[in-house]
């Protein structure tokens, strides 16, 4: 298969197309290698793909880029990874989120239409179940209001996934990652930022009473769940949860952070984070069932590979 692997140079791209590549598929990346965090860390990333994968670099809000890469390309499947990712960042700067996650998404969209591409995936995100009441969060949920404009993006280009699919035909999965981690993981997010701080003795914030739940997902689960993603020859248009099925609170985390560590963390207590979300818990039955899905690494096997790639690292 011939496949688009857009963000490939981010942290769950770089394992996509990797992974894919390991599979025997032809790969190319779309990346802008824009500065949220150190580019370097993507070089690094693409680098370590061994030249196999086709990059082209450029901004998936320029249109014009986008028509050029999809007619270029004659992909069989488009995995859309490329965001603004932050949660907090979103809420400081709503319209870089709404042009890059709604608007770049749409480009590809109209692009894979124009072009005839059969299937694409969309990295959707936990966020979008916002103040849902339920838990574990199934994929039906009414979804009543989001927290923060990320989320709001990413529940827009769902919709936009949706019309493409209801309008042409086209097959599109939405994939709603709960809070992904591992070897390589963003060094915005929570584990990576505690366990840099906790191994060089710097004070870690803690934002409210340390007792907010997560669904951590460890990332070759994630990867898992993609390739059966891209297999699935179900309705048009689907939504998956991709999470463990199991929660874990901020403290406990801090806990197996410092466990694998073999060090204290000095925790600064703050208020509670704007756009935070309380509790994330995904019910995976449904990628279970029609995926094929079937996450192996629990928070506990999890953090300390996490942890032990991180000293690698040093
Ligand atoms: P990441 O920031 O490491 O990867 C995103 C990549 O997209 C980056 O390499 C970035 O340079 C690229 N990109 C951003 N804007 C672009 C633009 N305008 N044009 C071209 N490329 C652009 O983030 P990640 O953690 O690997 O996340 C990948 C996807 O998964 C995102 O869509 C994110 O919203 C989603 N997601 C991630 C998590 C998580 O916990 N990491 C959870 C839920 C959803």
């Amino acid at each position: 298969m011939k496949i688009l692997v857009t963000g490939g140079a981010g942290f769950i791209g770089s394992h996509v197309a990797a992974r894919f590549l390991r599979d025997g598929h032809e790969v190319s990346i779309v990346d802008d290698f824009n500065d949220y965090y150190d580019p370097r860390i993507k070089r690094a990333n693409v680098a370590a793909l061994g030249g196999a994968a086709r990059l082209f670099e450029g901004d998936i809000r320029d249109r014009d880029f986008v028509e050029g890469v999809i007619s270029e390309g004659a992909f069989d499947a488009i995995i859309h990874l490329a965001a603004r990712a932050g949660v907090r960042p979103s809420v400081k700067n709503p319209q870089l989120y709404i042009d890059t996650n709604i608007t770049g998404t749409h480009n590809l969209l109209a692009a894979a239409h124009r072009s005839g591409i059969g299937r694409f995936l969309f990295a959707s995100s936990s966020s979008v179940y916002g103040l849902a009441k339920t838990v574990p969060f199934t994929e039906d949920l009414p979804l009543p209001q989001t927290l923060s404009p990320y989320a709001a993006t990413k529940l827009a280009a769902e919709q936009l996934c949706g019309n493409y699919a209801h309008l042409y035909g086209m097959r599109v999965v939405c994939l709603r990652f709960f809070t992904v981690y591992g070897p390589g993981q963003r060094p915005d997010l929570a584990i990576h930022k505690f366990t840099d701080s906790i191994h060089r003795g710097q004070p870690i914030p803690q934002y409210g009473d340390g007792s907010t739940r997560r669904d951590y997902t460890y990332i070759d689960d994630i990867v898992q769940g993609v390739a059966g993603a891209l297999r699935y020859e179900g309705p048009a248009f689907d939504i998956f949860n991709l999470g463990e099925n199991q929660t874990t609170t901020l403290s406990e985390l801090i806990i197996e952070i410092e466990k694998a560590l073999g060090k204290k963390a000095i925790i600064e207590r703050h208020p509670e984070q704007q756009g935070d979300m309380p509790l994330t818990a995904a019910d995976i039955t449904k990628a279970r069932q029609f995926l094929g899905y079937n996450p192996q690494t629990k928070i506990r096997e999890g953090i300390p590979k996490f942890v032990e790639w991180y000293l690698s690292t040093r």
